[in-house]
């Protein structure tokens, strides 16, 4: 008897749960390459299953190189060596790739060394 109800209520809990949500292939807007890339349902299962609430905000190609990044900077903060840090970017005016020497915060716009010279006139050495 108890079993029975026990193996009931186990089949409505595996087989027809309300609460799981359809997954279908998005599109997300890499904030780092500002190209789009597909977040699939599988990943999507993925992140439901491991609980967690924010979809991905960079691209896979993305996404490696900040891990490397971040690794490249624990690892030298780990052995007290201020390493150089070169940050691949998109130029927020021409949208060239550029290289700068510190990690963008998000949401401010960085830009290609021609940029921001044309930003900063008084920073260009003068005409001779
Ligand atoms: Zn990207
Ligand atoms: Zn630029």
């Amino acid at each position: 008897m108890s079993e029975n109800g026990f193996s009931e209520s186990f089949n409505v809990v595996t087989q027809d749960n309300p609460g799981e949500p359809e997954f279908t292939d998005q599109t997300i807007n890499c904030i780092d390459c500002r190209s789009d890339f597909i977040w699939t349902s599988g990943e999507q299962q993925f992140f439901y299953d491991k609980n967690l609430k924010n979809p991905p905000k960079r691209c896979k190609p993305c996404k490696q190189a900040k891990n490397e990044r971040i690794a490249a900077i624990n690892a030298a903060q780990e052995l007290g060596i201020k390493q150089r840090i070169e940050v691949t970017v998109a130029c927020a005016k021409c949208g060239c790739n550029t290289t700068v020497p510190f990690y963008p915060s998000q949401g401010r716009p960085v830009y290609c060394r021609s940029c921001f010279l044309e930003l900063n006139p008084s920073l260009l050495p003068p005409h001779e």
